[in-house]
């Protein structure tokens, strides 16, 4: 097949593609006899230009050097490379358990299906429940201020990640990201995700692919457990013998995977009591912020805003403040989406965003956060935890001890003032909103920080500091506070059979990332040993 890179076309241009690919091959469109969609990224820095940019592997009836050599030079024309997944061979090591994988979010997703596929009958533990459950439990909590422990929007099948937008962006770049990719669309994700430049699945896709791949790793002879807590390891001169289920079932096991996620806090604390080396980590706080989605749409896509082939917009924002060397940002933005009640502890108000496949909402969410470090928290190993959950629980007096969250319009917080109802948007998160102060329940250099990012985001995009913006607190978990560290064997650095991986063992960053990483460790397992 050919490839065709940077090829530019116009939002109103209604040509097909293969047409279009047979005028940038110089061939009759008749030669072209197959079009795939390798990328597609829309450039609409130029708002009365916005373009979708096009990489195309095509297939042609005539022979490919001819057409190559009659387009001598153009650099954006070459022969297509095709994408061959390497053959992983089983290790001489013989494990003599079956693996565990604990944690059924991204990364013990991938972990535990990949392992599964080869033979190995891994053993998967979920703390949480079943996708059906636990859909029910957190729309009760949003409903009605019941919260649940066990199940909530970070715990449970699917992980955290499955309330959530579904953005499957990333910054790592692994040729394995397309084997991900490959997996979700075999359990239900469309097919789009794997050639659009910014592919996103969406909360009520992303249940449908849990549930799926539950059953293939059922139907591989794996097992799945929820509501499964591993509350304690057995270790003996640094090797993992096994694990405690429950603070009742012992578990053998030579290889665990803890793919436990950013908000296991009790897990952590249990790991470090039992001497696995981690170290304290950088993360970022703040708030959500939400606009209607029309005012991010204008600003991003000028007058062609609302056009039939564009999507609600997104936005990434960044402020670095001089005098003190933070820095405030926008992260996990969702547009067309909600912004959700996401504790997991009893006492403690948390925020993120989520939104459905066809982010038709109409309100544009995103974290606004500063960044903390291991100093703002003392550099104890697990004083980011602490850190966190006093400003969760801040924030839970502040919303009125009920789970609703603290809430202050974009205008009161630059002018130290509550109480203004002139909100731009319905606020959207559930089970409610009290208007406050978000002075009270953040650290003053989050709050001066946003301070000044703000007026700074209003030149980028305006109306985004507009005084009627809604921001609600506070967002605590944009990554995890702690570092679990590892080898390049994804093992633990001092409990041999410990791997530690995802988001929670601090080497990841995203459902992409996070399930890349359960992916990865898994291969290095199979490369290692036998069953
Ligand atoms: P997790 O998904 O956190 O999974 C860890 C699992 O381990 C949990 O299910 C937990 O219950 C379980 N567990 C923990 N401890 C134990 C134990 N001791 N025993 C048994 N089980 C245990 N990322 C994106 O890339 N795009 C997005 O759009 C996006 N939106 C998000 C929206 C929300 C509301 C949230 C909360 C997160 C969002 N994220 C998003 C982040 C993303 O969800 C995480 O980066 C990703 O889920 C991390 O995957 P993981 O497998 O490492 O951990």
């Amino acid at each position: 097949m050919l490839r065709i890179i940077n090829m530019r076309v116009l939002l109103d241009n209604e040509t097909s593609l293969n047409t279009l690919a047979a005028k940038r091959l110089k061939i009759p469109p008749q030669a072209v006899l197959e079009v795939v969609i390798v990328r597609r990224a829309l450039d609409a820095r130029r708002k009365s230009n916005i373009s979708f940019v096009y990489t195309l592997d095509v297939k042609v009836a005539v022979p490919e050097g001819q057409v190559l050599s009659r387009l001598k030079g153009d650099k954006d024309i070459s022969v297509a490379k095709e994408y061959v997944p390497e053959v992983i061979v089983q290790g001489q090591n013989t494990l003599e358990h079956p693996p565990v994988v604990i944690g059924f979010g991204p990364a013990g997703m991938l972990a535990a299906l990949t392992l599964a596929q080869h033979g190995y009958k891994p053993i998967l533990l979920e703390r949480g429940r079943n996708i059906e459950q636990r859909t029910r439990d957190v729309s009760t909590f949003w409903q009605t201020g019941q919260f649940d422990a066990i199940s909530n929007v970070q715990f449970g099948e699917g992980g955290a990640g499955t309330f959530s937008d579904g953005k499957l962006t990333t910054r790592v770049n692994d040729p394995l990201m397309r084997q991900v990719l490959d997996i979700l669309i075999k359990a239900g994700a469309p097919e789009e995700i794997a050639y659009l430049h910014k592919p996103h699945i969406g909360t009520d896709k992303l249940r449908e692919i849990v549930k799926s791949i539950r059953q293939e790793i059922i139907a591989l002879g794996g097992r799945v457990e929820f509501e499964s807590k591993v509350t304690d390891i057995d270790v003996t001169e640094g090797q993992l013998k096994g694990i405690v289920v429950n603070e009742t079932t012992y578990i053998p096991c030579c290889a665990a995977l803890f793919a436990i996620g950013h908000s296991a806090r009790d897990t952590y604390e249990m790991l470090h009591r039992q001497g696995v080396t981690m170290e304290a980590k950088a993360f970022s706080m703040g708030v959500r912020i939400e606009h209607p989605q029309e005012v991010i749409d204008t600003s991003q896509y000028g007058i062609s805003a609302g056009h039939p082939q564009l999507k609600a917009a997104d936005y990434a924002l960044v402020y670095h403040a001089k005098d003190t060397g933070r820095t405030a940002y926008s992260f996990c933005m969702c547009p067309g989406g909600l912004v959700v009640a996401a504790s997991s502890e009893t006492g403690g108000v948390v925020t993120n965003g989520m939104s459905l496949y066809n982010r038709a909402s109409g309100v544009a969410n995103s974290a606004l956060v500063v960044n903390v470090t291991p100093e703002d928290f003392g550099g104890e190993v697990l004083g980011g935890i602490n850190f966190q959950r006093k400003y969760e629980q801040l924030a839970f007096v502040c919303g009125g001890g009920n789970y609703h969250a603290p809430l202050q319009t974009v205008g009161d917080f630059l002018a130290g003032t509550t109480g203004s109802t002139a909100f731009a948007t319905k606020p959207s998160y559930k089970p409610g909103v009290r208007a406050a102060d978000l002075r009270q329940c953040l650290p003053d250099f989050v709050t001066n920080t946003l301070a000044q990012a703000l007026p700074d985001f209003e030149r980028k995009i305006k109306g985004f500091a507009s005084p009627e913006a809604v921001m609600i607190g506070v967002e605590t978990r944009t990554s995890a506070p702690v570092r679990i560290l590892r080898g390049s064997d994804y093992q633990s650095l001092n409990t041999k059979g410990l791997y530690p991986i995802g988001e929670g063992a601090g080497y990841a960053g995203g459902i992409m990332s996070a399930a890349l990483d359960g992916l990865n460790s898994a291969i290095s397992i199979i490369k290692k040993s036998k069953v």
